[in-house]
């Protein structure tokens, strides 16, 4: 990778994974095999999308406090952050001469207003952590900077390109508002002005926001205790009924997986149209929010699995919506899979596309970045 002259050379992924050892071995092997390294030393850094951690943000040298700061946080993301402690020591153990960058996602958020990342509790709480950090950053970053390209914004575009190393610049002239659904497995909604996030579904942990897979998204605090003295289960098994039988699985009792549910539905399944309307509404919910906020829109935008394939969903998401300047290319929409489109039609006041997510892209540019700001 240079300046302006980035290429993707090879991807891949391993799944089910066991033994980090034998993947990683794999994973270089396999750089080496197509010619893409010569040595394993020969690699200048590696890239590791790490959540949350507990007092660090940002894009860091992945060493031992980050390694610190993702077990300080262990309990807040358990399907994250033990993964990645483990991923980045294992790299460090192995290839210790080659350096590893971590990007957190929460890193997008920091320039958010305070008062969208305070909950209303006591002031120790917020100390101990108890924050709105926002989540999936990597993602919202790049919709923040290829809208600002596709709108021919590049002042704007620019400034969220560099928001990691200048941090945010003023921007003369009509603000550009910007609504990004990121929809997959995990799911948020993120209000973006002048390729800044000002606000995440999302809050203190990838648990919040918007139903996900098979986990619950927004729920009233009180929920737990009640239902932990009501169906007399402990607060352990509480949170595992949240964290794996809940979301799009736990409403419509089939799946957590969208073609599943459209699948089920079109075979007149109630329970799956239900998970599937309690899905669009949600995300309904939060663009509404976010237009208020962000003072109107300029682009709404769907990325990830859900966000790339699903046209219905989209298609329910837009519906009605006219007086608000939104208008869908029903026609276009339809036809768009996986691909960047723009699917708002000619008299739409705000455009709508479908932008495919890419944070290794993301992730890439701000290790280069890291490696070439430290010299
Ligand atoms: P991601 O986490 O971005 O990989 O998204 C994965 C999710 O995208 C899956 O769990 C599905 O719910 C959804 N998805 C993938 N392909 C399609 C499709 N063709 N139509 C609707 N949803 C899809």
């Amino acid at each position: 990778m240079e300046d302006g002259n980035d290429e993707l050379l090879t991807q891949g992924g391993f799944e089910r994974v066991t033994d980090y050892d034998l993947v990683i071995d794999q994973c270089l092997k396999e750089l080496m095999d197509v010619g893409h390294l010569d040595s394993v030393e020969s690699l200048d850094a590696i890239g590791f999308k790490t959540v949350l951690g507990k007092d660090l943000t940002g894009c860091v040298e992945a060493d031992e406090k980050v390694i610190e700061a993702l077990e300080g946080f262990e309990a807040v993301a358990p399907a994250h952050n033990p993964v990645y402690a483990n991923g980045i020591r294992k790299f460090r153990e192995k290839i210790p001469s080659v350096t590893s960058v971590a990007l957190f996602e929460t890193a997008f958020y920091q320039w958010k207003p305070e008062v969208a990342q305070r909950y209303a509790i006591p002031k120790k709480w917020h100390d101990a952590g108890v924050q709105r950090w926002g989540f999936h950053g990597a993602s919202h970053k790049f919709i923040a900077e290829r809208s600002a390209e596709l709108l021919g914004r590049d002042d704007v575009a620019e400034n969220a390109r560099q928001l990691y190393v200048k941090g945010p610049s003023k921007i003369e002239g009509k603000p550009l508002r910007v609504i990004s659904c990121h929809l997959g497995g995990s799911s948020s909604v993120t209000a973006i002005r002048n390729g800044v996030a000002i606000g995440c579904s999302m809050g203190f942990s990838p648990q919040s926001g918007l139903p996900q897979n098979n986990r619950v998204g927004d729920l009233d605090s009180m929920a737990i205790p009640y239902i932990a003295k009501t169906l007399d289960i402990s607060l352990v098994e509480a949170e595992r009924q949240l964290t794996k039988e809940s979301g799009l699985l736990g409403v419509s009792g089939i799946s957590n997986d969208v073609r599943d549910l459209e699948e089920a539905m079109e075979e007149g399944n109630t329970d799956a149209k239900f998970a599937f309307d309690l899905l669009v509404h949600d995300i309904r919910h939060w663009i509404g929010a976010y237009a208020f906020e962000l003072g109107g829109v300029d682009a709404l935008v769907f990325t990830a699995g859900i966000g790339e394939n699903g046209q219905m969903l989209r298609a329910q998401v837009c519906e009605g919506l006219e007086e608000f300047g939104l208008v869908l290319d029903k026609g276009v929409n339809d036809k768009t899979r996986g691909k960047e489109v723009k699917i708002s039609a000619e008299d739409s006041k705000v455009a709508i596309y479908v932008i495919p997510a890419n944070e290794e892209l993301v992730i890439a540019k701000e290790v280069y970045r890291f490696m070439k700001n430290r010299g």
